[in-house]
């Protein structure tokens, strides 16, 4: 069944390649008849119609960008739906034909996560479940908030009330040299062998980094929601800061494995605070390390990652005076509720929904 759907989905690509069609319409035009050699039910059609328009999208996107990007290709077997199936009694029942359906056991935990939530749709691949479910939420006011800095080694955050905590990364970091112990035992000169290693190992060092984010984010929104605080980011996550020499790793991994953490953490906080309806704002990256929270002015750096400021004389550690001044920047552009409780900046707060998945089993 996924293996049909991964065919569905490139015949659709190609389609939509050679017809050079856009719109989910037109696609389903040209391409759901010549679908119905396929011996699956019809809605699974549909998705894979709906699922190759984004990916065409996407193509077209990153052509405008980048030429000579390849022609998108589904070569994992990976089916999404919306339509047809049923959570029920602790099983995901899936049709695949008229009257014919396939049973996926759902643990506890997921039954426990999902309970009171509209599942809303299905992601199977050959090892994973996943279940996207969907909840109204209520934006939560802005009381302050909370700006966060990122290094490779941890991140500091800055709040509106004047605390600073710094969360250890690590513990990610040695993650990598473990890994990368293992895989630097192969030596066959195979570009082909050494990528798919490359691969696999990166995988489990993604899901590891990715527990550790996990961990920290859930920290960071968890003080968000009890403040009631929005949460400032930079727009640009400075990945020209990451391109260091004399690591281990060759430039292209170390440089593709850090954008990534990077862009981990940022999706992981802003999913969460969504979720608990937290204001997600990104502020422009330029001076954020380089100038003084207090004054503005260009800071001196120092020993010890410190930077002291000539003109007025504070001295600081680097990371807490860039969380402190991207705190500002938010603050400077959204305001806030001051803490007589006065709205400065009201805005509407709306319901919004907020999509959230999670894996189960
Ligand atoms: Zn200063």
């Amino acid at each position: 069944m996924l293996e049909q759907f991964r065919q569905m989905l490139n015949d659709c690509i190609r389609i939509g390649l050679a017809e050079n069609v856009t719109s989910l319409k037109s696609l389903s035009l040209k391409a759901y008849r010549q679908l119905s050699g396929y011996d699956l039910a019809s809605y699974y059609k549909l998705c894979a119609i709906s699922a190759a328009t984004g990916i065409l999208r996407n193509y077209r996107k990153a052509k405008r960008k980048n030429p000579h990007v390849r022609e998108p290709y589904a070569r994992r077997p990976r089916l999404t739906t919306c339509y047809g199936f049923k959570v029920r009694d602790g099983e995901l029942s899936l049709p695949t034909h008229a009257r014919k359906h396939i049973r996926i056991h759902v643990n506890q935990h997921t039954q426990a996560m999902i309970n009171g939530f509209t599942v809303r749709s299905v992601t199977l691949t050959e090892g994973i479940l996943s279940l996207a479910y969907a909840s109204e939420i209520q934006d939560v006011q802005p009381r302050g908030f909370i700006g966060i800095d990122r290094n490779l080694e941890n991140f500091t955050v800055a709040a509106t009330d004047r605390t600073v905590h710094r969360y250890d990364l690590s513990e990610a970091t040695r993650a990598k040299a473990v890994y990368r112990d293992i895989r630097s035992h192969f030596g066959r000169n195979d570009v082909r062998i050494r990528r798919e290693i490359s691969n696999k190992y990166g995988q489990k060092q993604r899901e590891k980094i990715q527990q550790i984010l996990h961990h920290a984010s859930k920290s960071v929104i968890e003080e968000a929601k009890t403040k009631q605080y929005g949460v400032a980011m930079e727009k640009l996550t400075g990945i020209r800061r990451l391109y260091r020499r004399g690591n281990w790793q060759g430039r292209w991994y170390r440089g593709r494995m850090n954008s990534w953490s990077y862009a981990e953490l940022k999706r992981q906080i802003e999913y969460k605070a969504k979720w608990e309806g937290l204001l997600v704002i990104y502020v422009h990256p330029h001076g954020t390390s380089s100038r003084c929270s207090i004054c503005g002015q260009k800071m001196v750096p120092e020993e010890n990652r410190m930077l002291r400021c000539p003109s007025c004389g504070y001295v600081v550690d680097r990371d807490v005076n860039a969380a402190r001044n991207i705190l500002a920047a938010g603050t400077l552009r959204f305001g806030v509720v001051d803490l007589a409780g006065e709205a400065m900046v009201p805005e509407p707060a709306s319901v919004r929904q907020s999509a959230k998945s999670m894996r189960g089993s």
